[in-house]
């Protein structure tokens, strides 16, 4: 399967879920390897700690 992110064709590609809460729920998932899905997940638990601190 190929990777959203790198666009490279892996074995560890798969549809998973992320840490987003959209509405619409086909919005947090993301078609990527197992190296992307990390920074992907990082980047968004930035996201949420940003947010976190922006609300104080
Ligand atoms: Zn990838």
């Amino acid at each position: 399967m190929k990777c959203a992110r790198c666009k490279q064709e892996k074995e560890s590609t798969k549809k998973r879920r992320t840490n987003t809460a959209y509405v619409d729920d086909t919005l947090n998932f993301v078609i990527e390897c197992d190296e992307c899905f990390v920074k992907t997940e990082e980047f968004w638990e930035q996201m949420w700690e940003e947010n976190r601190y922006g609300s104080y």
